[in-house]
């Protein structure tokens, strides 16, 4: 049987570990050759070494999605390689401990941490989207898919650029889908609940106890769990999707 994006290219941003990772590992698996960029240049090879091994094509990209020009050079590198682009995972993302704002209520955050947080999650976002719209257009087409959060449907203490950036991505993706419908450029954004990676285990460390209790199914989600909801997302079958967020966070979101 053919997979799921059997024919297809695609770029992944934050593709060098975590999330990102798993899901070019699935696109692979299910046909897509991939565009793997990640701001380190090993994290990307390594992950093409991985899909390689698996028997998969894909290409390793160096890129810093705060950088117009890195973004720009990313876009036209996959398209080079691979002749168009079907498929883009905005991915990248930071969180706060990673530019000292964790466990500083909204007052507190220190101005360059909250431009930083706003740089690489949401501006880093939009400006891959710009990039990536503007080949969809003119190929006729296409699917992206964002990566926002939980923390994009609601507040959480002491994340406020976190929650806020987050959110922002959530508004980027409903107004581009609205904006590229007619050009058949679907865009919808994926929420994770508490997902194992390296991002997580920060907060874990600090208060996992009580974060576990809060998950009905009891236990953190994995990164495969978030490939296989952008894989579909990208895939043919979620041809009347778009413009939406899909949790997948072991019903966290559902009380
Ligand atoms: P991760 O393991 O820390 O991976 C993040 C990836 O993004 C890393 O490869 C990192 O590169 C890359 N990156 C960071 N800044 C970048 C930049 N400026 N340019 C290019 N690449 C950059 O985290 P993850 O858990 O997989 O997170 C992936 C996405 O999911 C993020 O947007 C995150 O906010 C979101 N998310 C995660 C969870 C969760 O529970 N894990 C929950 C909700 C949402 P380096 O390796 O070079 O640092």
């Amino acid at each position: 049987m053919a997979g799921m994006l059997e024919g297809k290219t695609a770029l992944i941003t934050g593709a060098g570990r975590g999330i990102g990772r798993a899901t070019a590992l699935l696109f692979a698996a299910e046909g897509a050759r991939v565009a793997v960029a990640d701001q380190m240049a090993e994290g990307a090879a390594e992950t093409v070494a991985l899909i390689n091994k698996a028997g998969g094509q894909a290409l390793a990209i160096t890129a810093d999605v705060t950088k117009p020009g890195d973004v720009a050079s990313m876009v036209s590198a996959a398209v080079s390689a691979f002749g168009r682009l079907d498929c883009a995972f905005n991915n990248a993302g930071i969180a706060g401990y990673q530019v000292g704002g964790a466990g500083k209520k909204t007052a507190d955050w220190p101005e360059d941490a909250f431009d930083r947080m706003i740089a690489v999650n949401l501006k880093g976002v939009w400006l891959c989207m710009r990039a990536e719209l503007e080949q969809m257009q003119k190929q006729g087409g296409g699917a992206i898919v964002n990566t926002a959060s939980i923390a994009g449907l609601f507040g959480i203490p002491t994340s406020s650029a976190y929650v806020a950036s987050k959110h922002g991505v959530v508004g980027l993706t409903r107004t581009a889908a609205l904006e590229y419908a007619e050009n058949g450029i679907r865009v919808n954004a994926v929420c994770p609940g508490f997902i194992e990676t390296d991002m997580t285990k920060d907060t874990m460390a600090r208060r996992g106890a009580q974060i576990m209790a809060g998950i009905p199914v009891k236990r953190m989600g994995m990164p495969q769990h978030i490939a296989e909801m952008v894989c579909w997302l990208c895939s043919d079958r979620a041809a009347y999707v778009t413009g939406s967020t899909h949790t997948v966070d072991g019903a966290y979101t559902a009380a």
